[in-house]
């Protein structure tokens, strides 16, 4: 059985049926060296939680599971002959697959964003993002600016960081194309999002198309919509960019090929099976999932209101999702049959600068410190391998003592 992504569905997915009893043998195919704890990415850059503790080395979580690695890039994926082709030219045959290969930044086209704007989604960017901070805290300019692009959760946490970490040493203007900060995000979360802005004097531009972006900033057209194709021009001269517009699929190559989503995501059916082939699962990021299960919930900001309901591209989505493709691969063996993916809402947690956060779920909000702790907590729980939890919650103890 070979799983493609050691991501949050991926890892979670091999763990999960190595821990079975009868588990099969499960390969596992990742070319980073490190599994990144994405959620706590803003904890890193701000120096509140450190590398080993949130990017553990896949050779460490997975010593002693049954699961093997190999540390190479799936690149095209012949699901006919049930077999794949990696970059370090290896062919490998498979009885089933589960591609849990992500996301990466979505650029939608706007031209400059590859060259000139910062991303926020690996170690690599975080170091940058550190490096631009020091830059800016010794003020070598009057009326230093910093943009971030989109306000999704990714960028209001950014931005709040960003904030508490520059300190008045930098203007952060924070800009979103449509109406309203994180779409679909539970009201309370917003509403503090929104204090949280005011208070650390984030400039948010609702209704803000980014025409392109510069090296030296952005040009911008107001107007949210396509309207906006003909509104004027404006720049704004920014010191850097940051863009966290939204998520790509990172899906390899198939053959034969098959018709994606119109976001280019592996179409599944309830059982998270892609469609129109054998014995192949998809989940988190690269899936379009029925979402399932607690279907009144309203959809997210992922999902929108004409779409039909696919669950979102959250690591809380990809956990769930893990346990039913391992629970899926077990029914198959054993020719019972599979279980449909049920979406259980468990709510949403957002950062909102150093030691703040803001959250709602289980019929309860709470913003602030204790906030903060409690979103900690939760997370612990979430790391990857008991070992590895175990090591970051003695650290966390210490720190309190
Ligand atoms: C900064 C940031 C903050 C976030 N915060 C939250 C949050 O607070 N709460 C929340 O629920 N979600 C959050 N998310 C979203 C969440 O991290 C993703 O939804 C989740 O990681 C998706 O899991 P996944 O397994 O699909 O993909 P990923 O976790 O992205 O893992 C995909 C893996 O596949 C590997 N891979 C890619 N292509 C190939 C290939 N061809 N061959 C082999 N391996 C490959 C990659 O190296 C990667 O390790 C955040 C995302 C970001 C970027």
């Amino acid at each position: 059985m070979i799983v493609v992504g050691g991501g949050f569905g991926g890892l979670t997915t091999a763990l999960t049926l190595a821990a079975a009893t009868d588990g099969p043998p499960v390969l596992l195919i990742e070319p980073q060296e490190r599994f990144l704890f994405l959620p706590l990415l803003y904890e890193l850059l701000s120096g509140e939680l450190r590398r080993w503790q949130i990017a553990p080395r896949y050779a460490d979580l997975l010593a002693g599971h049954g699961v093997a690695w190999l540390q190479e890039r799936v690149v095209t994926i012949n699901h006919a002959e049930r077999e794949l082709r990696t970059d370090g030219d290896r062919t490998l045959n498979y009885s089933a697959l589960v591609i849990a290969t992500g996301g990466r930044a979505n650029s939608f086209g706007v031209p400059g964003v590859s060259e000139h704007a910062l991303a926020f989604r690996s170690l690599a960017d975080v170091e940058r993002l550190q490096e631009l901070v020091r830059r800016l805290r010794l003020r070598l300019r009057p009326l230093q600016r910093l943009a971030v692009v989109g306000a999704g959760a990714s960028g209001v946490e950014l931005a709040c960081k960003l904030a508490d970490l520059l300190a008045g040493a930098a203007v952060i203007e924070l800009v979103e194309q449509g109406p309203e900060l994180l779409p679909g995000s539970k009201a309370f979360n917003r509403e503090q999002a929104h204090l949280a802005l005011q208070q650390r004097d984030v400039r948010l531009r609702t209704h803000t198309r980014v025409a392109a972006v510069l090296a030296d900033g952005l040009e911008l057209q107001r107007g949210a919509d396509d309207a906006s194709a003909t509104a004027p021009v404006e720049s704004l001269r920014c010191e850097a960019v940051i863009w966290t517009g939204g998520v790509a699929p990172c899906v390899p190559a198939l053959n034969p090929p098959i018709d994606l989503d119109r976001r280019g995501r592996l179409p599944c059916d309830a059982e998270l099976r892609v469609i129109g082939t054998e014995g192949v699962f998809a989940l988190g990021d690269a899936a379009a999932c029925p979402l399932g299960g607690d279907a009144s919930q309203p959809a997210t900001a992922t999902v929108p209101a004409t779409a039909p309901a696919t669950a979102p591209a959250t690591a809380q989505v990809a956990y769930q999702q893990a346990a039913c493709v391992a629970a899926n691969l077990q029914h198959l063996r054993r020719n019972d049959a599979l279980e449909p993916f049920q979406w259980n809402d468990l709510g949403e947690m957002l950062g909102l600068g150093v030691g703040q956060a803001t959250l709602t779920g289980m019929g309860f909000t709470l913003a602030g410190p204790a906030a903060f702790q409690l979103r900690r907590l939760a997370y612990l729980a979430r790391l990857p391998g008991p070992l590895h939890r175990l090591r970051v919650a003695g650290g966390w103890l210490a720190e309190w003592l």
